[in-house]
């Protein structure tokens, strides 16, 4: 099996930051947790953020969703695509077998034990799966990382906001702004959040699945939205109304993760008939 490491950024491995949410959002714990939590911050999620915020412009997160927004990079099914990014091995993840594959599976088995429709079941198992652009050369600070508006002023409760201090949008006068460039209460699709695997993906599966499916894909790393209640001048009753699938959404994302090991072959088949129920045999990418 050809494998690529993710050694293409300070992080690593991508579940780095995955990781390092769920300790800033550790379940259950209250908001003067924190502050805590900075101190305990690896020094490379720190420098993963301070990339993050110095190269996610308004202007690169235009021309990222125009050169991959064709969607003219392949062709793929949706488990072709899980193996995929199954070849990206963590750096630092001696258990290299399941290590992106899992996560997919955790989540979404989370879900349909809990007794949440089929589309959440197949959204949890998908959400991830627009990371296969650190697989085509993306470095990983337009991969992941918490999304964010761009194009108006960024909220202090975006994590690192002082990071922003090196970003060149910090020298247009209209972006810092409340609203920026935008009307208020123009709502989220108007409004151009930072790169990443959220909008990359939404982008290749929003003709096939239900509107609260789409917000969770295109929404789900939006920290500063979905917890933190920021930019919601910005948003519409019908936003804040499809947020709340998000937010159902986020636990099982943050915390499934090395719950149960899920046996892959025994609960392919089940996926296999639920990805065939929404999707083609081939998607383009
Ligand atoms: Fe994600
Ligand atoms: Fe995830």
């Amino acid at each position: 099996m050809t494998t690529t490491t993710t050694s293409n950024g300070p992080l690593e491995s991508l579940s780095q930051w995955e990781d390092n949410l769920s300790e800033r959002y550790q379940q259950g714990k209250e908001k003067e947790k924190f502050r805590q939590y900075d101190d305990k911050t690896p020094p490379v999620v720190r420098e993963f953020y301070r990339l993050n915020h110095k190269h996610q412009t308004r202007d690169f997160a235009l021309a990222k969703r125009r050169e991959w927004g064709g969607l003219n990079k392949t062709q793929m099914g949706i488990w072709e695509a899980m193996d995929f990014l199954n070849t990206l091995v963590d750096d630092s993840d001696p258990d290299t077998d399941l290590s992106q594959i899992e996560h997919n599976l955790q989540t979404a088995e989370a879900i349909r034990r809990d007794g949440h429709p089929r589309w959440m079941q197949l959204t949890g198992l998908i959400h991830d799966l627009g990371k296969v652009l650190c697989l085509w050369g993306e470095p990983q600070w337009a991969v992941v990382g918490d999304t964010f508006p761009t194009g108006c002023a960024w909220s202090d409760k975006i994590v690192y906001p002082e990071f922003f201090a090196d970003n060149p949008d910090s020298q247009i006068a209209v972006y810092q702004t409340e609203n920026g460039i935008y009307e208020p209460n123009c709502g989220l699709s108007n409004v151009d959040l930072s790169w990443g695997h959220d909008e990359y993906m939404y982008m290749v599966t929003r003709d096939y699945l239900p509107e609260p499916a789409q917000y969770i894909i295109r929404y789900h790393s939006c920290y500063p939205i979905h917890r933190e209640g920021a930019y919601g001048h910005l948003m519409t009753a019908q936003d804040h109304e499809l947020f709340e699938a998000v937010k159902t959404f986020n636990p099982y994302d943050l915390y499934s993760k090395g719950h149960d090991r899920v046996n892959v072959a025994a609960v392919r088949p089940y996926y296999e008939e639920l990805i065939a129920e929404f999707f083609p045999a081939k998607l383009r990418w």
